[in-house]
């Protein structure tokens, strides 16, 4: 295994300075775009990784996974009355759809749909911003995790579209809390960094029937896994959720720190970085990566017989 994720790296290391870093954060622009990482876990604990998978990231939209966890753990499914899962096909940031569907976001993992978690989970925790540090952390098992304040605050300088999907929220009855106090708390959700290798530990749970491999903690029941991973496959990706089903077959998030974590259900969770990303605003080299692993492993979820 270890061999083949050396490969791959290097197969693919010449297509790097594709793609564009994410300027819209102008935090983040001035990442170096030719990095490139991977970690793989196995649930009976084996760790893989190969290029700069100790490096932290922004892992921006895939804390998104981490606020819909915490949502499910004290709200369950009483939050499917504010937001759906169904796929939006629209980009992450769109506010269109919104309008049209009065102020009800498709699902969790696009923007309007994670503001309106992190507005469930502002009314039911005092510190926010510090409850979700302290979930990364025990879900990852590494204390240092912290928020890079001046992404946050770059995040918050640049929030006019974030802020309009909110208030557009607020003016339909979908948000509850001062709009402010939860883009600031979103942001800094967004702004955590992590590697490769704390986001492998970080999503263990969601190739492991919902328990954490370290500490064998309980985060969600089987069939709330079940349906987790279902979300990232079907919106997990933007508007490319069907290309990464077409080419990967996994359950996915991506952000637009170039972080993309999947699963390999009861078998891997897995994290491929790259800063450079495509059109859709998904890691370039980090989906090519994860495509070839999964062509050569036999991955993907609609096989016949995982391999
Ligand atoms: N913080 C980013 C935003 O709200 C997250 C986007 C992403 O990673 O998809 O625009």
């Amino acid at each position: 295994m270890q061999v083949l994720l050396e490969s791959i790296l290097d197969e693919v290391r010449p297509l790097l300075g594709q793609g564009q870093v994410a300027n819209y954060i102008p935090a983040l622009a001035d990442v170096d775009p030719c990095q490139l990482g991977i970690a793989m876990l196995g649930t009976d604990g084996t760790l893989y990784q190969a290029g700069d998978a100790d490096t932290p990231f922004s892992i921006q939209s895939i804390s998104k996974v981490f606020g819909l966890v915490q949502a499910i753990s004290h709200a369950g499914e009483t939050l499917w009355e504010r937001l759906g899962h169904e796929p939006s096909g629209q980009a992450f940031n769109s506010l269109v759809q919104l309008e049209f569907e009065q102020g009800r976001p498709r699902n969790p993992f696009i923007n309007a749909g994670a503001l309106v978690i992190a507005d469930i989970n502002q009314s039911r925790y005092a510190a926010p911003i510090l409850s979700m540090r302290d979930l990364v952390r025990r879900l990852t098992d590494n204390p240092h995790i912290i928020s890079d304040t001046a992404v946050a605050d770059s995040e918050y300088q640049h929030r006019a579209r974030n802020a309009s999907m909110a208030y557009l929220m607020q003016s339909f009855g979908n948000f509850h809390n001062d709009v402010e106090a939860v883009l600031k708390s979103y942001f800094h959700h967004c702004a955590l960094t992590a590697s490769c290798v704390d986001l492998v530990r970080g999503v263990s749970f969601l190739a492991n029937n919902g328990r954490c491999l370290h500490g064998d903690e309980t985060i969600l029941t089987p069939r709330q896994t079940q349906q987790v991973n279902a979300i990232m496959a079907t919106s997990g990706l933007y508007d490319e959720a069907g290309n990464f089903a077409y080419r990967v077959g996994l359950p996915g998030k991506s952000g637009v720190g170039g972080g993309i974590v999947a699963v390999v259900p009861g078998r891997y969770s897995l994290c491929v970085w790259s800063p450079a990303l495509n059109a859709s605003g998904n890691s370039l080299v980090g989906m090519i990566v994860l495509e070839r692993l999964s062509e050569h492993l036999g991955w993907s979820v609609f096989s016949p017989i995982l391999s």
